[in-house]
């Protein structure tokens, strides 16, 4: 038996819920098929010209990555139009979260967040000491004028996720427009855009042309979700040079792998693969809707590749047992919430198929 005791903080921290894989799942109910639509990853996979880069790179593997990601800082500094040394790559945009902590958080200092947002913020912000100040969303969107109201002299950093996971939703232009006005300069405004592709509303704000105005904002993206490479563990952050200057400090020399590296600069040049899947996603994130309006099931607007979907009788148990794996989330006044990813027109029809008969089974 191990006896010895982890960092106090440590023992308070709980790990990410993974779940069971889809092969445990596959194994424990019996099943021919599993629809993973659980993680929010790209149904249709990646660009096929990141494949074929990747075979490119294989006879490099026993070199150490190029330590500074330099291709890839190259290739999103002309796609934005911003300096190199305004761009961080991470080993996924998670990477860049816990260095943001690592590097500016002392103990006891602040992080303000959503009561219902990306879990990672809160853990890391536990790690490095610092308190979380969870604010409650309001209908399941950021409240801005609450988040605000929280902000004191030991807030370092509030973190912004738009639009938000678990919930799908955007903050309004105007409001978020506001708010990054208001905010003093002493407090890190960190803006979590890990879906920015999949947004279709028209009231989104486009930030990258803010960071020159405001040297206290950071904006994460990643490749993970609509890129189509969360396996490989590639994100990025915009931000004034001298806070990538700090973060550089606080990483790993080789943080982001040779193959990840690649294959980002290729998956930036396919953009037509970006465009065809966003509106694949908002084609059945309309069809998943209107049908879930018929149920008269609670759900949230969507800008993303998800849906948040609230239900009065336990629905999320049943569909693991049927081979549709979501995220169990929690929503007071409901026995069951969770967070759905949209497959493919087949895997959403079958999802509403089962979700319809097991609402139907309940009523009578
Ligand atoms: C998926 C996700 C991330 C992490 O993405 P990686 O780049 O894979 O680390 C960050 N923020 C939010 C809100 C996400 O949903």
């Amino acid at each position: 038996m191990v006896t010895i005791k982890p960092k106090n903080v440590v023992d308070t921290i709980h790990s990410y819920p993974l779940g069971d894989s889809p092969e445990e799942i596959k194994r424990k109910y019996n099943l021919q098929k599993v629809r993973k639509m659980s993680d929010n990853e790209n149904v249709y996979g990646c660009s096929i010209h990141v494949q074929k880069a990747i075979f490119r790179k294989v006879n490099n593997l026993h070199l150490y990555p190029n330590g500074r990601a330099e291709a890839v800082i190259n290739k999103l500094s002309s796609f934005y139009k911003l300096k190199a040394d305004n761009i961080f790559i991470g080993n996924g945009s998670e990477e860049i979260i816990r260095l943001l902590t690592r590097a500016y958080l002392n103990a006891g200092e602040e992080a303000l967040m959503a009561d219902m947002t990306f879990p990672r913020y809160e853990t890391n912000v536990s790690i490095e000491g610092g308190k979380s100040i969870a604010v409650p969303l309001i209908e399941g969107v950021h409240d801005l004028t609450g988040m605000y109201g929280k902000i004191t002299k030991k807030t370092k950093m509030v973190f912004i996720c738009n639009p938000n996971n678990p919930t799908g939703t955007i903050v309004s232009m105007k409001d978020l427009v506001e708010f990054i006005e208001k905010v003093p300069p002493y407090v890190l405004i960190i803006l979590d855009e890990a879906y920015y592709e999949y947004v279709s509303s028209a009231d989104y704000l486009q930030t990258t042309p803010l960071l020159e105005k405001y040297s206290n904002l950071i904006i994460l993206r990643t490749f993970s979700k609509i890129y189509g490479l969360a396996g490989l563990r590639i994100g990025y952050g915009m931000m004034a040079a001298p806070i990538v200057k700090e973060l550089q400090k606080v990483k790993e020399v080789f943080n982001v792998n040779t193959l990840a590296q690649e294959a980002a600069v290729v998956a930036l040049d396919d953009q037509e693969f970006v465009t065809e899947c966003a509106l694949k996603n908002e084609i059945e994130r309309k069809y998943v809707c209107s049908y879930l309006h018929e149920l008269r099931l609670k759900f949230f607007p969507s800008e993303t590749n998800f849906i948040f979907i609230c239900s009065h009788v336990p629905v999320v148990q049943k569909l693991t047992e049927k081979g549709i794996l979501v995220r169990q989330m929690k929503m007071t006044g409901f026995s069951d919430a969770f967070r759905i990813t949209l497959g493919m027109r087949e895997d959403n029809e079958q999802f509403l198929t089962i979700l319809k008969d097991l609402l139907s089974e309940r009523a009578v």
